[in-house]
């Protein structure tokens, strides 16, 4: 088709592009001019994708970690049999990834799910709290609209890549979409550079490859879209950063090693960078908080910096008491992973490697601060003239 000579929004969703690896790549310059930092929001993708959809905080939307301590509702409550097959079988990655893909099929889940390295026996404390497709309708879990719901609702023609399919097969199908002229808005969805520098580290080589690769392909694609359309205004955004992982922090297992019982004293899940602690009697009211003060790791979140942060949950779901370890201190083994990495994010949100990263073809009128910002910069585009 012919040029439309429609304007069209083009937002390109990049996992872990933070800051500090624009700045050290020339990345889409010449094309993108309009570059800033973007601070990102306490905790990982889970939290960090609703609020930049809704424009929301985590405590208003209500997504933080994926797992929280609910063992009334606990989809888990026979996962225990599964320990009683041999280690040897349900230690593979291979094998628990299609034990999670039965429970997701098995739960009807919707949205992004894996079970990660949580032992099977501690599963039936625990809910899994993104049941949903956050970009589908009813995704959040406190139901506010996001970007999406606003498009259809006004019936803009968009785009979305489906966040399950790999990076080629979602270049190729925006490619497709960008070529019928129509589109007034698209949302590209790349998130396997998260996965290389986990592997390497942000400084890798094969980081600065991923970038290179990127660079040629939405070049490609912002031509092609400014063939059909009469203008094009681009955007590349990340979620968060990624930080060099320094050290392994045991941290489990001095927890473990404190004679409390799980379930009845506490619950606790470790994620990557995060301790998250319900203390449930006295008893480890006073043990648990008095032994992470002599950790050295890093350090017990305040109230002030949750609030600051917008995690401040006002039910405190997803813990009492969070431990937050320095930025490249890895919690390892935890429950989302049980072997050193090269790279890790959900540091503290100021920390220069966490900060994420917004580039655009045009400047905005108010330049983003912080994730929940994108929301107004998207809207302004969904609701142009
Ligand atoms: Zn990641």
């Amino acid at each position: 088709m012919a040029n439309s000579g429609a304007r069209l929004g083009l937002f390109v969703f990049v996992d872990a592009f933070g800051w500090e690896l624009l700045q050290r790549n020339a990345f889409m310059r010449d094309v993108l001019p309009f570059r800033c930092p973007l601070g990102t929001i306490f905790g990982y993708s889970s939290t960090c994708d609703p609020t930049i959809l809704t424009g929301v905080l985590p405590r208003e939307h209500g997504h933080f970690s994926f797992y929280r301590y609910a063992p009334e509702s606990s989809p888990f409550k026979l996962a225990p049999l599964l320990s009683l097959l041999p280690a040897s079988i349900t230690g593979r990655g291979r094998v628990r990834h299609h034990i999670s893909k039965w429970y997701k099929r098995h739960l009807h889940y919707t949205g992004y799910f894996q079970l990660y390295s949580m032992p099977f026996d501690l599963l039936p404390h625990f809910d899994y709290t993104e049941k949903k497709d956050l970009y589908q309708p009813g995704g959040i879990i406190n139901g506010q609209p996001t970007i999406f719901d606003h498009l259809r609702g006004r019936g803009v023609p968009f785009f979305l890549s489906d966040w399950r399919k790999g990076e080629r097969e979602n270049l190729t199908a925006a490619d497709e979409a960008v070529r019928d002229g129509k589109l007034r808005f698209a949302y590209v969805y790349l998130a396997a550079m998260d996965a290389t520098l986990h592997q390497y580290g942000p400084e890798s080589e094969e980081g600065r490859a991923h970038v290179r690769w990127y660079d040629a392909q939405l070049r490609r694609l912002l031509q092609t879209a400014q063939q059909h359309h009469g203008e094009v205004r681009m955007h590349v955004f990340s979620d968060h950063g990624m930080t060099a992982v320094t050290r392994s922090s045991g941290l489990m297992g001095v927890i473990n090693g404190l004679g409390l019982k799980f379930g009845v004293d506490y619950a606790a899940v470790f994620d990557s960078t995060l301790a998250r602690f319900w203390l449930l009697n006295d008893r480890a009211r006073d043990l648990i908080p008095r032994t992470l003060a002599g950790v050295q790791d890093g350090h017990i979140v305040s109230d002030g910096e949750l609030r600051h942060w917008g995690a401040d949950f006002p039910d405190r779901q997803y813990g009492d008491l969070f431990f937050l370890l320095n930025p490249g201190v890895l919690l390892c083994p935890g429950h989302l992973g049980l072997t050193p990495l090269a790279g890790m994010h959900g540091y503290a949100p100021e920390d220069p490697d966490s900060v994420a990263m917004y580039t655009a073809s045009h400047a905005p009128e108010t330049p983003p601060k912080r994730l929940e910002d994108l929301y107004g910069i998207m809207r302004a585009e969904a609701d142009a003239p």
